[in-house]
């Protein structure tokens, strides 16, 4: 009598609570779902503009067989740019995909991150000239870290890449690095453009990009941002920006010194 009722009722609730639960997880599938149809749509448009492009360029040089000799090398120029655009989108998304991996953990190593940052300015700073823009590297204290060198790397790779590319001529660069008794910073601000405050929210979604038209010419692809962040993340790390339209940007990395496994 009172005691089956009791179970059953207990039964009821039981079932109440289980497609509740079952309903969220529902929920969040459609959503991850969703998110990878985009992701696979946003590819799939990423990587067909330079092959539509591609396939212009080399039909109409195909259609007229007496095309000069100057109009052949302006097109084959064009394909070349064309195929470095579409080989760096590749390049990106396969490091995108490999940062995405949550199981993937990183492959730590105590490092110099003095020395990993001088590394990274050394090769960034002939390509900073060309604007005759300044890169400065400042030190406040020897930063030894347990990182996975290539993804910190890539990550400070890449916001050094935008504070140049997103700058003006005869602008600075300044890198700085620091550390507290459990966290290294690295700091890279520049003396760009800025980003729009309703923008600053979205920049580390995959392919956002400010002004499209313009980034593509600066050869954004839109997935620098996502690669840093992904890689910060996975060292229990965190990334901040601060901007100010017109003035320039700062962006900060927080890394813990030891790994947290
Ligand atoms: P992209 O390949 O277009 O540079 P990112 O993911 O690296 O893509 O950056 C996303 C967008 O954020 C860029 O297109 C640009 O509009 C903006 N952005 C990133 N870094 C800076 C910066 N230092 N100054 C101004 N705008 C920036």
């Amino acid at each position: 009598g009172y005691d089956d009722n009791y179970l059953h009722e207990n039964a009821y609730t039981e079932t109440v609570l289980l497609s509740d639960a079952f309903n969220k997880m529902l929920e969040r599938m459609k959503a991850l779902d969703d998110s990878r149809n985009e992701f696979v749509s946003n590819v799939s448009h990423e990587l067909k503009t330079p092959l539509t492009s591609m396939k212009v360029l080399s039909d109409s040089l195909l259609t007229q067989p007496d095309a000069p000799a100057e109009l052949y090398k302006e097109f084959m120029g064009d394909l070349s740019e064309e195929i470095e655009r579409e080989n760096k989108i590749i390049n990106d998304l396969l490091s995108l995909v490999k940062m995405d991996k949550t199981a993937n953990t990183p492959n730590v190593a105590m490092e110099n991150m003095n020395e990993l940052v001088e590394k990274i300015l050394k090769r960034l700073r002939p390509i900073a000239s060309m604007q005759n823009i300044e890169v400065v590297f400042e030190s406040f204290r020897p930063v030894n870290a347990e990182v996975d060198e290539v993804k910190i790397s890539l990550a400070i790779t890449n916001l050094v890449e935008n504070a140049i590319k997103y700058n003006k001529e005869g602008g600075w660069v300044h890198v700085s690095l620091n550390a507290d008794h459990k966290y290294c910073y690295i700091e890279v601000a520049d003396s760009g453009m800025g980003i729009p405050e309703e923008s600053v929210e979205h920049i580390f979604e995959r392919f956002y990009r400010v002004d499209k038209s313009h980034s593509r010419e600066i050869g954004g692809t839109g997935l620098g941002l996502a690669i840093a962040r992904g890689a910060v993340v996975m060292h229990r790390g965190a990334i901040k920006v601060y901007s100010q339209l017109g003035e320039g940007t700062t962006f900060t990395i927080r890394i813990p010194l030891t790994y947290v496994r």
